[in-house]
């Protein structure tokens, strides 16, 4: 359809903010439209770069509103799902592949993913313009004047992918404060997480099963991989358990803990029987099986007496703790060092379908900006790509 392009607006559409957000709106929108993208930074899409540790993980073939913060997801998620997200991506010229579910570029480079998506913003003619911060948005009678340090600029329709200052970024909710969209708690998430339960372990490696305990509620059990630090937990599996962690302390909890099985291909009874048979009075109590300063954590909360002698009852105790060892959490670590926010921009003022604002036409918002979080495994890029294709679809109707 073509738009009835309008010589009193700069631009048809102006789009703050140039993350996979900001970029795959802007490319939707230029089919038919005069669009700008702007953005504070010298380059567009740092964040696309550090993605996935440089592997960008896109999407996930589990898709569905149950891996996000809020419900408000899944009227966009239900049209955008893993498959719609993958075909735009080939649209665009990017080959993607699964792996175990996660959705990746076929070439296993974030360059790759950046240098298609700049490809397509210069193949449709979309103004790029770097360094230019938006200080203020301003309704007018039948548009918005975007304000900038590098001047102000006038368009019919605009969009605020202003994205999060997780790891670095800007932090850009204010610039819709005076025209009544509040902003929630912000807290890290996709975090490692504060810990001092597992002693003298810095840099030791544990593929796990585990789940988290927050104020008596058992959210849901993972296998993965721990990675421990001193006065912390990182790896893969504590950033998907900061996701619970996060959200949790937006309501002030009291008690945080992670419940972890060190043996999740054994039974207590079969780990029982395996420490009798190995056990040497002289020897490191289950350096067969775990690295040993897991082993010497593990030993230390086992209330047992001291006697050379090993008894089933020890055993099953020794057993029992590595099946449930108990890591006190005290909060994750800063925003710096986080991969998202938790937080942001109001949900309920914007419409779950269109992302448009309830009360001031024509201004929508797209991707991390908006109070939405994913867990860890693409759900972030996919709901920032998802929601820029909403986004678009309602400008062009
Ligand atoms: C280290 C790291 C690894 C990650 N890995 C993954 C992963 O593998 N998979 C996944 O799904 N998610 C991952 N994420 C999260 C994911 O990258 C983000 O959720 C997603 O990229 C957000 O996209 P966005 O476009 O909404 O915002 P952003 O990418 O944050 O982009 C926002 C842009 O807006 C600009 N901006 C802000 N304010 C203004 C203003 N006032 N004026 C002009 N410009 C402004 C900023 O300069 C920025 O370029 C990772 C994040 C990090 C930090």
């Amino acid at each position: 359809m073509c738009y009835n392009t309008d010589m009193k607006y700069d631009f048809d559409v102006i789009i703050i903010g140039g993350g996979a957000s900001g970029i795959v709106c802007a490319v939707e929108c230029a089919r038919n439209k005069r669009v700008a993208l702007i953005d504070a930074g010298d380059k567009i899409g740092k964040k696309i770069l550090v993605s996935g540790n440089g592997r960008c993980n896109l999407s996930n073939k589990a898709m569905g509103a149950e891996h996000y913060n809020s419900e408000f997801v899944a009227p966009i998620l239900a049209r955008y799902d893993c498959q719609k997200v993958r075909d735009k991506l080939l649209e665009y010229g990017l080959v993607t592949k699964s792996e175990e579910g996660r959705i990746y570029p076929y070439s296993e480079s974030a360059t790759a993913v950046l240098n298609v998506f700049l490809s397509m913003l210069r193949r449709r003619g979309v103004s790029v313009m770097t360094k230019t911060l938006a200080t203020k948005i301003v309704p007018e009678i039948d548009g918005w004047k975007v304000v900038t340090d590098q001047g102000d600029y006038r368009c019919a329709k605009v969009v605020l992918a202003t994205g999060s200052k997780a790891t670095f970024g800007v932090e850009s909710y204010g610039l819709v404060e005076h025209l009544g969209i509040p902003t929630t708690l912000l807290r890290p998430t996709l975090v490692a997480l504060k810990s001092k339960s597992v002693k003298g372990a810095n840099g030791v490696r544990a593929k796990v099963e585990s789940y988290v305990e927050i104020d008596g509620k058992a959210y849901p059990k993972y296998r993965g991989e721990y990675l421990f630090k001193d006065g912390a937990i990182s790896g893969v599996l504590a950033l998907i358990m900061s996701s619970h962690v996060a959200r949790a302390s937006r309501r002030s909890y009291d008690r945080c803990s992670l419940h972890i099985d060190f043996v999740p291909d054994m039974t207590t009874r079969q780990l029982a029987r395996y420490i009798i048979d190995t056990y040497d009075p002289r020897g490191v109590m289950l350096e067969g099986l775990l690295h040993k300063t897991i082993s010497a954590n593990i030993m230390e909360h086992v209330a047992m007496d001291k006697s050379l002698i090993m008894s089933d009852v020890k055993a099953n105790a020794i057993a029992a703790v590595c099946k449930d060892y108990v890591a006190e959490i005290d909060g994750t670590l800063g925003l710096s060092l986080a991969q998202a926010v938790c937080g942001g921009l109001s949900l309920d003022c914007f419409d779950e379908r269109t992302l448009e604002s309830k009360t001031n036409r024509g201004l929508y918002a797209t991707g991390e900006v908006l109070d939405v979080d994913g867990e860890c495994g693409g759900y972030n890029i996919h709901w920032a790509i998802a929601s820029a294709l909403a986004v678009a679809e309602d400008i062009d109707a």
